[in-house]
């Protein structure tokens, strides 16, 4: 059985998971957006308290609210894999450049150790986590779903109620939404949704009251 919980990290409200195995403690991190030393900790100390084996840090995509914390997971957790997608490398490498917009501060990502697809191979314990291609808000992003427990993380693909935006670089509306129509609401209805800004909610709410679908 698998187990989650949510961090709401950054000036961008952004949701972070851990996701770990309750047998064998071994850990994911999904979209690590810590950004002040206190939200570090706050994730560090909630890894080590709970004897967590930290396998894999996973990027949905590489906006900077989803990769702040890359570089402190990677140095503190040298094990853990850092995977994601090809297409998002150069939104990787140009996440000072983001930053800097924004008038904030980066701690250089690492690169990933592991190209993201959707045949990557990803297990905690006996648990598969399969990676969905779902692109639209970037090129090469990446929902996750855990058919176990019938959740699936999407990132900045799916909200509640809402869908990501698409006038950012390598956004694309018509593909995002055929994203959303051909590989999530092909789910199962009560699969339960876990966005990377926001509450959750399931496939059959957004598709009875999302309204840009
Ligand atoms: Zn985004």
């Amino acid at each position: 059985m698998l187990i989650y919980k949510k961090f709401v990290f950054n000036p961008f409200s952004e949701n972070t998971f851990v996701l770990w195995d309750k047998t064998t403690f071994e850990a994911l991190v999904i979209d690590p957006g810590c950004y002040s030393g206190e939200e570090e900790s706050e994730l560090e100390r909630f890894l080590i308290q709970n004897k967590l084996n930290l396998k894999y840090i996973l990027n949905t995509h590489c906006h900077l609210d989803h990769v702040f914390g890359n570089a402190f997971l990677k140095a503190k957790f040298n094990s853990a894999k850092l995977i994601l997608a090809e297409e998002e490398v150069t939104l990787l490498k140009g996440a000072d450049k983001q930053s800097e917009m924004f008038g904030l501060t980066f701690n250089t990502s690492p690169l990933p150790d592991e190209i993201l697809t959707e045949q990557t191979e990803i297990f905690l314990g006996k648990m598969k986590v399969v990676p969905l291609f779902t692109p639209g808000h970037t090129l090469g992003e990446y929902s996750f779903l855990v058919e176990t427990n019938n959740i699936c993380f999407t990132g900045d693909v799916l909200f509640c109620e809402s869908i990501g935006r698409t006038d950012l670089w390598g956004g694309n509306q018509a593909i995002l939404i055929e994203s959303i129509r051909g590989k999530l609401f092909n789910l199962p209805d009560e699969t339960v949704i876990l966005p990377g800004h926001g509450e959750e909610t399931t496939i059959s709410h957004e598709k009875k009251y999302n309204p840009f679908m």
